[in-house]
């Protein structure tokens, strides 16, 4: 039997760049140890507290189906945090719990584009992205950023891709690059959706990690608010990754819609996932900066590891949990040097061409390991660059 375009269509074919990973994962399988920076998961698990939280309330009862837009309390704890952050009044009937912010961009997309129409992203970008807008039928097209513009995209670029595009998505602290984008280039975007009549789709899954400066969320520009979907996660702020708890914020009509559009997709998220979400929601600041703290220390530690050399050098970023690396003086692809690297010294990073042609020539570290592994591994890497560069 046929499978149809859509379902086939949504890898695009090819290579997914994620060799590496696979062989490393191959490598610990067959029984060699591997220092592994290359996915965007914590080093420490869920915190205790909250699986307490989630245990009880499973114990309790709240095993049944759950309503399908996300228990009451839950939507409205989202909003007041959207709100506190944002400035941008937003109540529970903004808000749509889902399977984490894989399944919010999907609806996000689901919602802003028909089939056939053009979906902007920005490249380097995280893996699931053309696929993604793939699978709801809508055409990927990339907006090339550049190493010197620190992959930030800028008005002109925006502005060549935008004409006859439905939507734009953006990913805000970044992954792969820990760019955080500034009040030029937020501005930039804001005016292009405006002007171009564009959905903004806001991926800000990484927003409690930032480490100078601060996010700006676009749905808080003038004008952008009606225009805006923003993608939040339990993921990374709270170290929920298997869990599958996020969230999709919108204008109420597009909320209502996306309602419709679980009801028969998801039918909802686990009444105990939500009631720990809550929990962990209700924690605060404090748990937030307990799980973000390490890659602050990381960053840190890495400008001294880097420091003083030239061959390896990081991109200027501000926060997420990954360091973009430009190896280009080594004169290697990204995947050439992570394949020497996981080689020689079983080192496994992700090769910058995993997320696009943006980032050819370097590579992406995860900073998911105790900081004296994390320090010795980049030494590694620094060293091999260097012999390669001589
Ligand atoms: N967006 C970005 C940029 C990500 O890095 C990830 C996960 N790595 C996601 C969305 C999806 O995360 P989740 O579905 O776990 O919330």
């Amino acid at each position: 039997m046929r499978l149809s375009q859509r379902i086939s269509n949504i890898t695009g074919g090819g290579s997914d760049g994620w060799d590496v990973f696979y062989r490393a994962r191959d490598m610990i399988e067959a029984g060699t140890p591997v220092i592994e920076l290359t996915i965007g998961e914590h080093d420490i698990g869920t915190d205790p507290s909250v699986l307490e939280a989630m245990h009880k309330s499973a114990t309790g009862g709240h095993t049944g189906y759950a309503v399908v837009p996300g228990e009451m309390a839950l939507r409205k704890a989202v909003a007041r945090r959207v709100e506190a952050r944002t400035g941008v009044p937003t109540t529970a009937d903004n808000v749509l719990i889902t399977p984490g912010g894989q399944s919010a961009l999907f609806t996000a997309h689901h919602a802003a584009c028909d089939g056939g129409d053009t979906a902007l992203y920005c490249d380097p970008y995280y893996a699931t992205y053309p696929g993604t807008i793939r699978a709801v039928g809508a055409n990927p097209k990339p907006i090339v950023t550049r190493p010197e513009d620190n992959f930030q995209p800028t008005a002109g670029q925006i502005g060549a891709e935008a004409e006859g595009a439905r939507s734009l998505l953006i990913n805000s602290p970044n992954n792969p690059t820990g760019v955080v984008y500034g009040p030029e280039t937020m501005a930039a975007i804001s005016n292009a959706c405006i002007s171009h009549g564009l959905w903004l789709i806001s991926d800000e899954v990484y927003d409690t990690q930032v480490w100078e400066g601060d996010h700006i969320s676009p749905r808080a520009l003038p004008g952008m608010a009606d225009r805006t979907l923003v993608v939040g996660s339990m993921s990374k702020s709270h170290a929920m990754t298997g869990s599958r708890v996020g969230w999709l914020v919108g204008p109420k009509e597009v909320i209502a819609a996306a309602i419709d559009l679980a009801t028969h997709m998801t039918y909802g998220v686990p009444g105990y996932i939500q009631d720990a979400a809550l929990f962990a929601l209700n924690a605060g600041q404090d748990l937030e900066t307990k799980i973000s703290a390490p890659f602050q220390r990381r960053r840190l530690l890495a400008e001294q590891v880097l420091e003083g050399q030239n061959v390896v050098r990081p991109i200027r970023s501000s926060g997420a949990m990954y360091l973009m690396l430009d190896i280009r003086a080594t004169g290697l692809s990204g995947e050439e040097f992570a394949t020497c690297l996981l080689e020689r010294h079983h080192i496994a990073v992700m090769p910058g061409e995993s997320f696009g042609r943006a980032a050819s020539g370097h590579i992406r570290v995860a900073m998911t390991v105790e900081d004296s592994v994390f320090e010795d591994a980049l030494k590694k890497l620094v060293e091999l660059a260097r012999e390669f560069a001589a």
